[in-house]
């Protein structure tokens, strides 16, 4: 059995969620009706001379789902198959992501159609100024902050950076997150998105009554947010049985060596073969009995097709979207304490947040002071979602949602419509 394709839609997967969670709040459909629009959105074309002279023109994207409760915040996505769909329902995530974690931002995302594994360095930093330079009136501090995705990285929101002061002649770090740590970047950015797995997962271990010392993990994704992920959880105790990567799996019952195993792929392009480990089949491994499972490769991972086959007793979503909405009530069945995306990856956009705020004050914390902020907003905000989904008998990514669009909707009802 495969998939529906409908299923992995990501713009019907976000109204999907939103529609059920609506649903359950009886939200009024004035309301309902505002939060299913975005507020704005943009496209630009972007004329660029490529290095062999040629000129090339791109499409990029910036949409803003919702501004109420404070700037539109979300990445910017370069890849070859970005649609403006795909930006709207990832917009719409990042206004229900911030929300949850109570930070006080809207939603936004951003795109450009474009590989950038066959663009040059130089092509890259010509679309991004003219991206910039283009969106001027729609970025900034207080309207629109954005941050990397797939595709880009901390060298183009510098590029970013540089072009949007350059035009305003002075410098403003705060208009992007995400830099380069002697640009305005925070302390424990890179590995914000992981501590927030860690954190909540911590969590929902304590909820089970299992020690973290004897829990088994399995970590689907071996990149920013997995790697660390498993690092830190493997420093916590916890024993990271199996990694999952696109061209294999390996697993030590024991527990891997997650530092000798970075070394490995660092040196060898692979996480497969490490001495340390048995290779396995990539997919049983997502189906080994453990307690915690980490999706932090991609998305649409746990399926309809496969839901069933999950043995784990919590699943904590560092990626975005890696289940579908058909199977939330398969998992739900089967008694599996989800984490969903939007609060289990909120770490990242969380320390973004702190970055803004440092950039804005002119005041760098330490290390230890963003981690112990990240610590109390990400334990008080799976707190939250926890007791809401108990108080209304609702699963975890339904109370999530509820919750989200509870406070985005009590802010629009607060301020009132300006006509
Ligand atoms: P990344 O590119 O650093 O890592 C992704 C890893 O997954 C890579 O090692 C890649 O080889 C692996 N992978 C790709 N396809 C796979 C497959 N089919 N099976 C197994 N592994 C596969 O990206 P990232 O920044 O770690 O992001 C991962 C996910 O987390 C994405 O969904 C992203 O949107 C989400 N996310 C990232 C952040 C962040 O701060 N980086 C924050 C929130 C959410």
């Amino acid at each position: 059995m495969s998939a529906h394709h409908d299923e992995l839609n990501p713009l019907e997967a976000a109204e999907a969620r939103f529609d059920l969670a609506a649903e359950a709040l009886n939200l009024n459909e004035g309301i309902c009706k505002i939060l299913r629009t975005p507020t704005k959105e943009v496209t630009i074309y972007i004329p660029v001379e490529l290095d062999d002279g040629r000129i090339e023109v791109f499409t990029g994207y910036r949409v803003q789902h919702s501004i109420a409760r404070g700037p539109a915040k979300g990445g910017i996505r370069y890849a070859p198959d970005v649609t403006l769909d795909e930006v709207r329902a990832l917009a719409s995530w990042m206004t229900w992501k911030c929300a949850v974690v109570n930070i006080p931002y809207g939603g936004g995302k951003g795109g450009v159609i474009c590989d950038p594994t066959i663009l040059s360095q130089r092509e890259l930093e010509r679309i991004t100024r003219r991206y910039t330079a283009e969106m001027i009136d729609v970025i900034g501090p207080e309207l629109d902050v954005p941050a990397p995705d797939m595709g880009t990285n901390q060298q183009t929101m510098a590029w970013i950076m540089d072009t949007y002061s350059m035009h305003k002649r002075h410098t403003v770090t705060a208009v992007v997150t995400g830099k380069p740590l002697n640009l305005g970047g925070s302390r424990g950015r890179t590995e914000a998105t992981g501590r927030g797995c860690l954190i909540v997962t911590l969590e929902a271990l304590k909820r089970f009554k299992i020690n973290p010392k004897e829990a088994k993990v399995v970590v689907q994704g071996f990149g920013n947010v997995g790697g660390q992920a498993a690092r830190l959880m493997s420093a916590a105790g916890m024993r990271v049985v199996s990694i999952v990567e696109w061209d294999g799996a390996v697993h030590n019952a024991n527990g891997l060596d997650i530092e000798a195993l970075m070394k490995h792929r660092n040196e060898t392009g692979s996480i497969t073969d490490f001495a340390g480990a048995e290779n396995v089949d990539k997919e049983e491994a997502l189906y080994l009995d453990c307690d915690v499972l980490v999706p932090a490769a991609k998305e649409n991972v746990i399926t309809s097709a496969n839901a069933h086959k999950i043995r784990a007793k919590i699943i904590c979503e560092g990626a975005n979207g890696p289940t579908t909405a058909p199977a939330d009530p398969v998992l739900k069945q089967n008694g599996i304490f989800v984490i969903p995306d939007i609060l289990a990856n909120a770490g990242g956009v969380t320390v973004s947040y702190f970055e803004w705020v440092q950039d804005r004050q002119g005041y760098f914390w330490n290390e230890s002071l963003v981690n112990e902020r990240l610590e109390e907003l990400m334990v008080a905000s799976f707190n939250d979602v926890v007791s809401y989904a108990e108080k209304h008998g609702v699963d975890n990514r339904t109370a999530a949602y509820m919750l989200a669009i509870d406070r985005v909707a009590f802010t629009i009802q607060l301020r009132g419509l300006y006509a």
